[in-house]
């Protein structure tokens, strides 16, 4: 009989008791589990001594599914209910995946939260949501860890894109627990693979790592500096990969023997051939592409390495775009990177590591297993994180914000708070305060996004801090804190100083950025920053100008006796002016610069205009305080 350890509660287990984590690497087209054993981290093997895991599950009439190999026949056969590639509707929208074509299966709106929700795949067991299809997946390799560990785990750290956003990380954290993994920690795939590499341990340097996988595209620049890992920018696009070079090479064998479109299953099976032709492509000159369609139709097609390296060039080309991009976010030069890491099955490709040596003058590290590498770096973290952790091994891990997270002030303006490629975790706090008189109320837009203008960011939040104590405007001091964990998870609080009163929000949007997107995002406000620095300016201007007027009018409110009946005149028609300018500036038929001068001006006139006024309040008061007191009290 087994005798079992009991601690004392609160204590924690013995050093010497090694408690057992896993790495996972929950890919799109392959995911594996690994762990380190006897300080040596190594992918574990399911009972037919495999390591990879086709991320691919199959529903079957009685509600089982069949998952992994078992699974991958079925995609040719069975397509509607043999799901591939989940990750790429982890956290996503309906109308996010529209572009991604030949998807043979039926979705159905998420419909909660007004359709907000993600995506759902109809079955034949049922309708299922991409976490519980992710869940199969990583319940799989939990089972395969346990079996080979011979214990339950104590948890799992999970790798990500970098690029994933909060909704798609929320997903894969969702979809661990529904498998029953407890979450140490989610990990951005390029850097787990640094770790792999054992970067950490190297000389001080800047690192590029290219991850070229089956449906995404990631590229990271790393910097290491006294044991400390920073990513000093991230890039790339989540609905670019391996599988892209499969859909081009179909398209050229569907053109070259002159098919007419074709059923799904025949796509499916064409599909199959074509990554088989690509990937003998990366070691041979030439293959023949050979199929029997349901029609009988025979297919051969005969291609080149050389004609498959031409025809995917602006995928190719495409990932380059994004790694200049890295570089100039990451303020790097070429001449500034030490060495680059091949990550992902699709970087077995000859022109792909051409491309990336070419760029980068260098030849790019490949020598881990690019399918492994991601696995065997959250391994490692993983047992670090479990507590197993060996003298030495307490360097850091700093990840960062794809977008500048921010909060919309008067006027659909803008503030970030936490600016774009921030490391995290990390926390911002900044303070605001009231904008009108005996405010009770304040209501907090958490946005994303690079633009001046709210309307030009993502929404991703909204909620209210009540029950703030009638102050004057401007009295009230408002801190309100962004928070971002280390799993990239976004929480804001929002606190009045003077009362305490606290509002807070963990924002779990119904689904996020998409990749798409985020680069969108971006182009347009480097196209557009000119525009939106008018844009703001006139922004500002039309605040003030309704909070100079709301002001004059509380003045006015409790101490008009103050004036005679001409300065009340006089007082009307700068008010009456600052009015006619603020209807006039939103006239775009003038242009926004005149328009913010004028405005400008009539607030300037209004200001100067009751500075008389102001001083005979502030007399006022004064003389209200020191009514009845003695010198010496004052
Ligand atoms: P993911 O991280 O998306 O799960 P992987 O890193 O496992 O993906 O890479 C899978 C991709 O690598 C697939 O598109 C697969 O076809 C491709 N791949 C694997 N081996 C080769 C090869 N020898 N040549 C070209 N591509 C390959
Ligand atoms: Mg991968």
């Amino acid at each position: 009989m087994a005798l079992l350890q009991i601690s004392e509660p609160g204590m924690s287990t013995a050093p010497h008791q090694h408690r057992l984590a896993v790495g996972i690497d929950l890919g799109t087209t392959n995911s594996l589990v690994a762990t380190v054993r006897h300080s040596i981290p190594e992918v574990l093997t399911d009972e037919d001594g495999r390591s990879l895991l086709p991320s691919i599950v199959r529903y079957l009439p009685n509600g089982h599914a069949n998952i992994g190999y078992k699974a991958m026949a079925a995609r040719t056969t069975d397509p509607k209910n043999t799901v591939v590639s989940v990750k790429r509707f982890m956290g996503r929208g309906l109308k996010d995946i529209a572009h991604v074509e030949n998807l043979p299966y039926d979705f159905v709106d998420g419909g909660r939260e007004g359709g907000h929700g993600m995506v759902q795949l109809k079955t034949v067991a049922g309708v299922k949501s991409p976490v519980e299809v992710s869940a199969q997946i990583l319940a799989t390799l939990r089972q395969t860890a346990e079996d080979a560990l011979g214990d339950e785990l104590v948890g799992a750290v999970i790798t990500v894109p970098a690029y994933f956003d909060d909704a798609q990380r929320q997903a894969t954290k969702d979809a661990a627990q529904l498998a029953g993994l407890n979450v140490l920690r989610l990990l951005s795939e390029p850097t787990a693979a640094a770790i792999a590499y054992g970067l950490d341990h190297g000389k001080e340097g800047v690192f590029a790592v290219y991850d070229l996988g089956g449906g995404t595209f990631d590229i990271s620049i790393l910097k290491l500096s006294k044991g400390v890992f920073e990513v000093l920018s991230t890039g790339g696009d989540s609905a670019l990969g391996g599988d892209d070079f499969d859909q081009r090479l179909f398209c050229y064998i569907t053109q070259q023997a002159g098919l007419a479109p074709l059923s799904d299953v025949d796509t499916a099976t064409l599909m199959v051939k074509a990554r088989q032709a690509k990937e003998l492509l990366s070691t041979n000159e030439e293959t023949t592409v050979e199929a029997i369609l349901k029609s009988g139709e025979v297919v051969q097609v005969t291609i080149t390495a050389k004609t498959f390296a031409e025809i995917t060039q602006p995928l190719v080309a495409k990932t380059m775009n994004a790694v200049r991009k890295a570089m100039r976010d990451a303020d790097v030069s070429v001449e500034d990177v030490d060495g680059v890491v091949l990550v992902g099955g699709a970087t077995r490709m000859p022109h792909i590591r051409r491309a990336v040596g070419d760029f980068f003058k260098t030849i790019p590290h490949a020598n881990i297993d690019p399918d492994k590498v991601v696995a065997l770096g959250a391994a490692i973290q993983a047992n670090l994180l479990a507590g197993n952790r060996a003298a030495g091994d307490d360097w850091l891990l700093l990840d960062v914000i794809p977008l500048s997270l921010g909060i919309e002030t008067m006027g659909g303006l803008v503030e970030k708070i936490i600016p774009r490629n921030s490391t995290i975790p990390c926390a911002r706090a900044q303070e605001f305060t009231t904008f009108k008189d005996g405010q009770t109320a304040l209501a907090v837009h958490v946005v994303q996004g690079e633009r001046e203008l709210v309307s030009d960011c993502r929404s991703l939040a909204r909620f209210e801090l009540r029950g703030i104590p009638p102050m004057a405007a401007g009295a009230a001091r408002i801190r309100v804190t962004y928070q971002v964990d280390a799993d990239g998870l976004l929480s804001v609080s929002a606190r009045e100083t003077r009362s305490g009163v606290e509002a807070s929000i963990t924002v779990k949007p119904s689904y996020g950025l998409g990749d798409d997107e985020v680069a969108r995002m971006l182009q347009d406000s480097y196209n557009s920053a000119q525009v939106d620095m008018v844009a703001r300016a006139l922004r500002e201007e039309q605040v003030e100008a309704e909070r100079i007027l709301l002001a004059t009018q509380s003045a006015l409110d409790a101490d008009t006796e103050l004036l005679d009946e001409e300065e009340q005149g006089a007082i009307a028609r700068l008010m009456q002016g600052v009015r006619d300018a603020t209807a006039r500036s939103n006239d775009t038929s003038i242009d926004a610069d005149s328009r913010q001068n004028v405005l400008h001006d009539a607030v300037q006139a209004l200001a100067r205009g009751t500075e008389e006024f102001a001083a005979r309040r502030m007399d006022k008061s004064v003389r209200k305080v020191l009514a009845g007191k003695a010198l010496d009290q004052v």
